[in-house]
């Protein structure tokens, strides 16, 4: 059982996996239709899009709530460590 780095959904079934592998990290709702991983941006539009649609938020409410989100996953957590550690302070 593993989560997928994306978005934190638990893969419990091959199906659930992008391209049914079981050994990739990310799930099927993570994946363009080639089982490539999306990038931030393609992910976050499609977090806002679903929060927008279940909780009720508007745009603005829902982005800021997927930046939340997505700020705890692996995937994405990684590639804001990378870029702070090209950045100066
Ligand atoms: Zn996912």
């Amino acid at each position: 059982m593993t989560r997928c780095i994306a978005c934190g959904m638990l893969m419990l079934k091959a199906s659930d996996y992008s391209t049914g592998d079981m050994n990739m990290e990310y799930c099927c709702h993570c994946c363009r239709s080639d089982g490539t991983m999306m990038t931030y941006e393609e992910r976050h539009a499609g977090f806002v899009d679903f929060i927008m649609r279940t909780q009720g938020f508007d745009e603005a409410g829902a982005s800021l709530m997927a930046d939340c989100l997505m700020r705890e996953l692996p995937a994405w957590s990684r590639r804001d460590r990378q870029e702070d550690g090209l950045s100066d302070l």
